[in-house]
């Protein structure tokens, strides 16, 4: 990868969406509140000087037109998955002109259902992941297997990883045991920080409200974290589902 590649182009690429149980982006309202909300899902792709990096790859197709698949599992009543043909990856990189193999890189926020679901597609690309991720290519109750394909070209990080100049890898576990989060430089939108799933919404980022994590401790700490960096570096701050956020960004094919 080439230190000094420009990203020409960040484009946000709408990936179906979740509706969800309010409080796994707000825990104060407690597990027997029934309240949904609507999960948007996006994955990024960016045109660079040095070719095209994918983050995240959206929903596996055993949820395609199938927003039931959780029933009877111990997630039943908690999330529905709202997916259509034009959510695969194939499809979602032919709307932007593209195809798989055009993709040089794959960086892997972490391995929830609604984020690795087509990394299947990326046999022989790099796929960047934290190490402490890997640890649930074997959790049966992480995500679908589908989700969990052991057999990659993984490029393993641990901790913060610079890509290049105007790439960074930034580690936020907590959410998830190796998630990570995305800082980048655009040529036309200066810094922009992809928090994904660190901080789901903005009432999550900017009032520190308490999120379903697996390690609510260590995701406080790496909120602080992605708080100080959007601080220091001015960023356009993107959350990872935040419906109300999602009616305002710039989505294909317009771009950051
Ligand atoms: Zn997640």
């Amino acid at each position: 990868m080439d230190k000094q590649l420009v990203v020409n182009k960040l484009y946000l690429l709408p990936a179906g969406h979740g509706i969800v149980k309010e409080y796994f982006i707000n825990t104060d309202l407690g597990f027997d509140n029934p309240s949904m909300v609507r999960s948007p899902l996006f994955i990024y792709l960016l045109d660079t000087s040095d070719g095209l990096i994918l983050i995240d790859t959206g929903l596996d197709e055993v949820f395609l037109n199938n927003p039931n698949y959780y029933d009877g599992t111990p997630m039943e009543g908690l999330l529905y998955l709202y997916m259509k043909e034009e959510h695969l990856i194939p499809n979602l990189l032919k709307n932007a002109g593209y195809k798989p193999e055009d993709i040089k890189m794959v960086i892997s926020t972490h391995l929830h259902c609604d984020h690795s679901g087509g990394h299947k597609y990326f046999r022989e690309t790099p796929v960047l992941i934290q190490k402490n991720e890997l640890t649930k290519l074997a959790d049966e109750t992480y995500s679908p297997p589908e989700c969990r394909i052991k057999e990659l070209n993984y490029e393993i990080i641990d901790g913060d990883y610079e890509l290049c100049d105007n790439i960074k890898l930034i580690s936020t576990p907590g959410h998830s045991p190796g998630h990570q989060s995305v800082l980048i430089n655009t040529a036309s939108s200066g810094y922009v920080l992809l928090c994904i799933d660190v901080a789901l919404t903005e009432g999550i980022f900017k009032r520190n409200v308490p999120y379903f994590a697996v390690d609510p401790e260590t995701a406080a700490a790496s909120l602080s974290k992605a708080q100080a960096i959007a601080k220091q570096y001015n960023a356009v701050v993107l959350y990872g589902h935040d419906a109300r956020q999602a009616e305002t960004v710039k989505v294909y094919p317009e771009f950051y």
